[in-house]
């Protein structure tokens, strides 16, 4: 009780606004869904962003620099997914490591009994216990475009909130009233992304997200945020629930800035 009082302290004097000008430019320049927020969400946003550059370890790997630009596109786009939810601030991520580019994993492999040691490229991945990893160039691609559809860090900050309840199975804490509905429509949605992809068929969620469960939720929260239109239109239910566990609209938000712009 006390240490969590006394973190509370220590994070009002963190969080304390205005977010310093440069932070604010980088955000207009390197997080292109910042301006699609309302003013109540870019104030949770900024909080957020202040506590997750203060309070996390952010390493650079293979000789990267860990400048300020790298940190608040970084945090932004982790942020973004816990605007709407209650959280601590991903208190299960200790470590944020930055590489350059694509690093490589050393993945064991069963072959014929025997564990091989084989190296993959990975832009990135999400430890249980452990840090988030990052490749610079695809979070930095992520923060730049906010419709293509994909985002490294969205990606990998899901997979942190799916394991905050000691599991990775693509249902994050749901309230209770949440857990029914989440079950039956991510289950409908995972088999009928399973079924398209063997077809070599496209979907609005990467068929990536068809390695498992994990994954498709991983996968889904790219698409909700990065295409929620079609998403909506297209996978209503998965839109409905993936927007009663976030609690953001990201769908109104692009149609607002649509109307905004005119025909
Ligand atoms: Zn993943």
């Amino acid at each position: 009780m006390v240490f969590s009082w006394l973190k509370k302290r220590r994070r009002k004097k963190t969080a304390a606004p205005p977010l310093p000008p440069s932070w604010a430019a980088c955000l207009e320049e390197s997080f292109q869904h910042w301006n699609a927020l309302d003013g109540g969400e870019k104030q949770a946003l900024e909080d957020i962003i202040q506590v997750l550059i203060a309070e996390k370890n952010w390493e650079g790997c293979n000789g990267f620099a860990i400048t300020e630009e790298v940190q608040v596109t970084i945090a932004a786009q982790a942020g973004l997914l816990l605007i709407g939810i209650e959280h601590d601030y991903y208190q299960n991520v200790d470590s944020i490591l930055v590489y350059p580019s694509t690093y490589k994993l050393p993945r064991s492999r069963q072959v014929g009994g025997a564990v091989s040691e084989d190296k993959t490229a990975v832009l990135g991945s999400a430890h249980h216990g452990g840090p988030v990893i990052l490749a610079w160039d695809a979070a930095r691609q992520g923060g730049r475009n906010a419709d293509d559809g994909r985002n490294l860090v969205y990606h990998e900050f899901a997979h942190k909130l799916d394991m905050l309840d000691g599991m990775v199975d693509g249902t994050p804490e749901l309230d209770a009233d949440e857990f029914n509905a989440w079950v039956e429509v991510m289950t409908a949605e995972y088999d009928k992304l399973v079924s398209r992809s063997r077809k070599g068929k496209k979907s609005v969620i990467d068929s990536y997200g068809a390695t498992d469960v994990g994954e498709f939720f991983a996968s889904a929260t790219e698409s909700f945020f990065e295409k929620p239109v079609r998403m909506q239109a297209e996978h209503p239910r998965l839109y409905d629930v993936m927007q009663s566990f976030y609690h953001q609209d990201p769908a109104r938000r692009f149609q607002r800035i649509r109307e905004k712009k005119g025909p």
